[in-house]
């Protein structure tokens, strides 16, 4: 079967893994010069964390999110499986105990294994949640040797073409993985804006994703390595995708100096803006509009679900499946 993806983001790559591996004859339409160029996918933090998710998003992104930590191992090489650690300052703690409330498939931890994990955490911080089966990645390299390997594959990348939808009606399946810019034929998505920071430090070493837990501004940082630290992200009701603004810059950076005050001398080495594909209740559909095929509305899971969103679209296209009217009835 031929079939053409349009959108060479995290959706449109893990469909077209899942495509290939069926025996799908595959060609990605990508509108940006190379992969990640002009994808809300470049900006991501790279978590996955499930359980953590599991304060604010359903049960279904926590049980289908597990299943991606496997899916990537399997398809890159930058995936480390170090856990999560959650933590608050004193004055915060009954953040802690609210975030345990609404998760599972931690440990609480203290002082002595604060100081195991992350000893350049242990003055600051005394208790904590630790996730252990949690990973994370380098989103960047992910879609990135993801891309090479699909290449390898036989998958045709074609750039620096942005294709109008109704044109690339022909022979093939169409499957339309353009996130946002899907808003044309799909009228309920929205943009989420995010910011990041990109910073490096030699002052000081972290070895996994932390969460620190604040009552009006939460933090996540992770290891890029060799010092650079992604500090993200906020979540606005705006669809702007080219300025932080300076509220959301100083707050950032707030908790940041929060979770250490040796990063004050730390280096902004980017500022990363995008706003994430989402549907009303924020959760991932696989549709069809009349005989194109949709995966996106990833919000703030597109690592963590495109590989289940990518296999629901697989049974769709080489099963004949019917598609669940909802991910809760997928995952369950
Ligand atoms: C600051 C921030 C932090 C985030 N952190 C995380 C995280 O830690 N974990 C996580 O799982 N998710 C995270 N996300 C969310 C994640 O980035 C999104 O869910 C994901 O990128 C959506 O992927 P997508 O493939 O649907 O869209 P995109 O990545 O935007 O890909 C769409 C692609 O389609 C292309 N395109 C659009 N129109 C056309 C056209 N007409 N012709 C050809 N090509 C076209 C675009 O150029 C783009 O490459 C974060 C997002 C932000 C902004």
């Amino acid at each position: 079967m031929h079939i053409t993806i349009i959108g060479a983001g995290v959706a449109g790559l893990a469909c077209a893994a899942e495509f290939t591996a069926r025996g799908g004859n595959v060609r990605i339409l990508e509108r940006g010069s190379r992969v990640g160029a002009e994808a809300c996918s470049w900006w991501a933090g790279g978590m996955l964390a499930p359980w953590c998710e599991g304060e604010s998003a359903e049960l279904s992104v926590v049980n289908l999110g597990q299943r991606a930590i496997d899916w990537w191992a399997n398809h890159t090489e930058t995936l480390v499986s170090s856990g999560t650690l959650v933590l608050a300052l004193g004055r915060d703690i009954s953040e802690l105990k609210t975030f345990a409330n609404k998760t599972e498939n931690y440990e609480s931890v203290y002082s002595d294994q604060i100081a195991e994990l992350e000893p350049d955490l242990a003055d600051r911080f005394h208790r904590g949640l630790f996730f252990k089966d949690e990973a994370f990645l380098n989103p960047r390299k992910a879609i990135i040797q993801l891309s090479e390997k699909l290449e390898r594959l036989g998958v045709e990348f074609v750039f620096n073409n942005e294709a109008n939808i109704s044109d690339v009606r022909g022979t093939d399946l169409v499957v339309d993985c353009r996130g946002l810019e899907a808003r044309d034929i799909s009228k309920t998505l929205r943009g989420v804006k995010g910011e990041m920071l990109l910073i490096h430090s030699n002052d000081i070493k972290i070895n996994r994703p932390i969460r620190l837990l604040h009552p009006r501004i939460p933090l996540y940082l992770v290891p890029r390595g060799d010092g650079d630290y992604m500090v993200g992200a906020t979540m606005i009701e705006n669809e702007e995708r080219e300025r932080i603004s300076a509220r959301s810059m100083f707050e950032l950076l707030g908790s940041t100096f929060a979770l250490h005050p040796s990063f004050h001398e730390a280096e902004i080495i980017e500022i990363g803006v995008d706003a994430r594909p989402a549907f009303p209740d924020n959760l991932p559909r696989v549709y069809w509009k009349g005989e194109i095929l949709c995966v996106n509305g990833l919000y703030r899971h597109g690592f963590l679900l495109s590989p289940s969103m990518a296999q629901m679209a697989a049974k769709a296209v080489f099963e004949g499946a019917n598609i669940p009217e909802s991910i809760d009835e997928y995952s369950s």
